[in-house]
């Protein structure tokens, strides 16, 4: 039986604080323009869209679909190794954005394109917490 990833530890910076002290509080942090609209992930301090810096921060809802995947089923890099095998896959949040992420909790070939996902969270000892999928 393959170990959960020990996911390496995220850096917070002035443009990804915000998303990391939600992630820390269990929740999915993304962005909206406010002068365009556009939500955007991964953070940035300008809109990919307009170019504004008046971006806003709000709680989304966790919620997505499975837009493609991978099995990895080697990988020799720790803490990745004792994981395998393990689905990678870019979730597209129903906001808008594809997020690169794990799917956990089924097993690796039942996952299916399209397939609904929920985000949940995976902490440290320090609250540092990284967001994966799990079927919805
Ligand atoms: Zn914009």
């Amino acid at each position: 039986m393959a170990r959960e990833i020990d996911h390496p530890k995220p850096v917070a910076d002035w443009e990804t604080r915000g998303y990391w002290e939600g992630a820390g509080r269990h929740t999915l942090v993304l962005q909206r323009c406010r002068s365009c609209g556009v939500v955007q992930h991964r953070p940035r301090a300008l809109c990919v869209s307009c170019l504004s810096s008046e971006i806003e921060h709000f709680e989304a809802s966790g919620r997505g679909s499975v837009w493609t995947f991978t099995v990895t089923e080697q990988n020799q890099v720790p803490p990745f190794r004792d994981a395998t095998p393990y689905v990678l896959a870019y979730v597209e949040l129903e906001e808008g954005p594809r997020l690169l992420s794990n799917v956990v909790g089924c097993p690796p070939d039942s996952v299916r394109i399209g397939m609904p996902v929920v985000a949940e969270f995976r902490s440290d000892a320090d609250g540092l917490a990284v967001p994966v999928f799990r079927p919805a």
